[in-house]
């Protein structure tokens, strides 16, 4: 990769980079065949995992729940085509630390039946906010633009503050990563009839389609079918090809010219931020009873002989994609799923396309990063974050494990955009150590939770055991003194005063 340059523009820091995109948005999005086995994670999103609700043998339909939401912020699963359910087993994931997750394996029977659908089709002006908020989260729709929240849980968390503007985010600004571009090419219809269905469930008037002024024939998809839809709370917002203007909140800012607090979310400014992705599956299962099972993700790399964008259903393997798209050169260093900034290096292409994989990845040796070296001080990647942050400060401290200076540097603001390893001249792999502590950090945050939950768990249990104690003490005596009295009234009382209680288990 050639050295990118500086951009102080339109945000802090950010990085002006070859977008090597032309490769693989020549040509339609093609559709890959139903393969012979899916292989589909219950956990594709953030929050618990769904819970599994069918059996090894059973048969299964296109668009069946196969695993469902399961806690406050979960989202279900669906089969992504027709077959057998043959395993329920850990298989290999493509996860930000790597590792196996549960996965339920189904061999298709290649007939492609999909499920009937349940109850028919509403129009969604006529669903009221929480029917709406229910139905969104039923379809199993997460956020496609990387962060998989579940948007149901994200559009009720937003919708009990003042919100004035919906942010359809078309920004695709990491090199080689072209699925939203295609898709506003080739479904704007779906995108903007998404918009549509989010601005009624949310109840804002306006939606911005923000997209980079270096897809022009998105720009113009997206344009003719506002004509179409005569729609004038829907605009197009043009934005800088600056990596990385399509993180949430810097999104934000380039569109409305209002700051994300540290710490704060878009909400806080009044916007709510949706992937083009996201609205379109939104549209998919809102309109058409198609819950979210397929997702368009671009392969490329001058590791793959043909690069382009294929539409896949969930739970085939990257290795059968791959096939799909005539397979791989003799150039071939090493595969990551999502973009070189923000993906994952994997070792194997047995993993599952999931709803976050936006991008197949395959490096050849000369699209490598150099060896790592000592931190030379150069203070190039403190001049690149978009947030501001000291990541050579960062860097030293996450080496120490120093958990109070990560903090006070800020860590848990890094959006892990990687403009700062790209710029390294000692090629420091800056990101992923920045992941790696903060995963720590979450871990032991969750550590001190549960220990805090335990100890008021037996606090509460030593009060109740206490209180039993008290109370059969004086049941004990209202009867002593019953007896001497001769009437039962004085036990009625006591035991009436002393069985009330003054709080709940927590
Ligand atoms: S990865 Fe984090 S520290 Fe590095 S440039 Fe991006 S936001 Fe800044
Ligand atoms: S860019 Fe690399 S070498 Fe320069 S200060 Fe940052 S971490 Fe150190």
């Amino acid at each position: 990769m050639s050295a990118p340059t500086f951009d102080l523009g339109y945000l802090h820091g950010g990085l002006r980079m070859p977008r090597r995109k032309d490769k693989s948005n020549k040509q339609p999005i093609a559709h890959v065949p139903v393969p012979q086995q899916l292989i589909i994670p219950i956990t594709q999103h953030v929050g618990d995992p769904a819970h599994v609700v069918v059996g090894i043998g059973e048969r299964v339909l296109k668009g069946q729940l196969i695993a469902e939401s399961d806690g406050p912020i979960s989202a279900p699963v669906h089969a992504s085509s027709s077959g057998k359910v043959v395993a329920i087993e850990p298989w290999p994931v493509s996860r930000r630390l790597g590792g196996n997750a549960p996965c339920i394996v189904i061999e298709c029977d290649g007939e492609d039946r999909a499920i009937e659908l349940s109850e028919a089709i509403t129009p969604f002006t006529s669903m009221d906010q929480e029917t709406l908020f229910q139905k969104i989260l039923q379809g199993g729709i997460v956020g496609l633009g990387g962060a998989v929240f579940p948007t149901a849980q994200k559009l009720m968390h937003a919708s009990i503050t003042p919100l004035e503007h919906l942010v359809l985010n078309g920004i695709e600004c990491e090199p080689y990563i072209t699925c939203d571009d295609m898709l506003m090419r080739e479904q704007a219809d779906e995108v903007l009839g998404g918009a549509q269905i989010l601005m009624h469930a949310l109840g804002v008037e306006h939606c911005f389609v923000a997209v980079e002024s270096d897809k022009p024939e998105a720009i113009h998809a997206i344009a003719d079918v506002m004509t179409e839809l005569q729609d004038d709370r829907i605009a197009i917002k043009q934005i800088p090809t600056i990596y990385p203007s399509g993180a949430e909140d810097q999104t934000v800012q380039l569109v409305t010219n209002k700051e994300v607090p540290t710490g704060g979310l878009p909400t806080d400014v009044g916007c709510v931020v949706q992937n083009v992705g996201t609205s379109a599956a939104v549209y998919r299962w809102i309109c058409k009873g198609e819950p979210l099972i397929s997702r368009v993700t671009t392969v490329t790399g001058d590791g793959i002989a043909a690069p382009m964008n294929v539409f896949a259903r969930i739970g085939t393997t990257v290795a059968d994609i791959i096939n799909f798209v005539g397979g791989y050169t003799e150039n071939v260093h090493h595969l990551v799923i999502g973009g070189p900034m923000t993906g994952k290096s994997v070792t194997t292409d047995r993993v599952p396309l999931v709803k976050a994989t936006n991008c197949i990845l395959v490096m050849s040796d000369e699209e490598q990063f150099g060896n790592e070296q000592p931190c030379i001080r150069c203070g190039d990647c403190a001049s690149v974050c978009p947030v501001q942050l000291l990541p050579q400060q960062l860097f030293w401290y996450a080496c120490a494990d120093n958990e109070e200076k990560l903090r006070s540097y800020g860590l848990m603001d890094c959006i892990e955009c990687g403009c700062c390893d790209l710029v390294c001249p000692s090629h420091i792999p800056l990101t992923a150590d920045f992941r790696m502590a903060k995963a720590r950090m979450r871990e032991l945050a969750d550590e001190v939770a549960r220990a805090e939950r335990a100890r008021l768990r037996y606090e509460f249990h030593t009060q109740r055991l206490d209180r039993e104690q008290l109370l059969r003490a004086q049941q004990l005596e209202a009867q002593k003194q019953a007896a001497r009295e001769g009437g039962s009234k004085a036990i009625t009382d006591i035991l009436e005063r002393t069985s009330k209680k003054d709080d709940q288990d927590p």
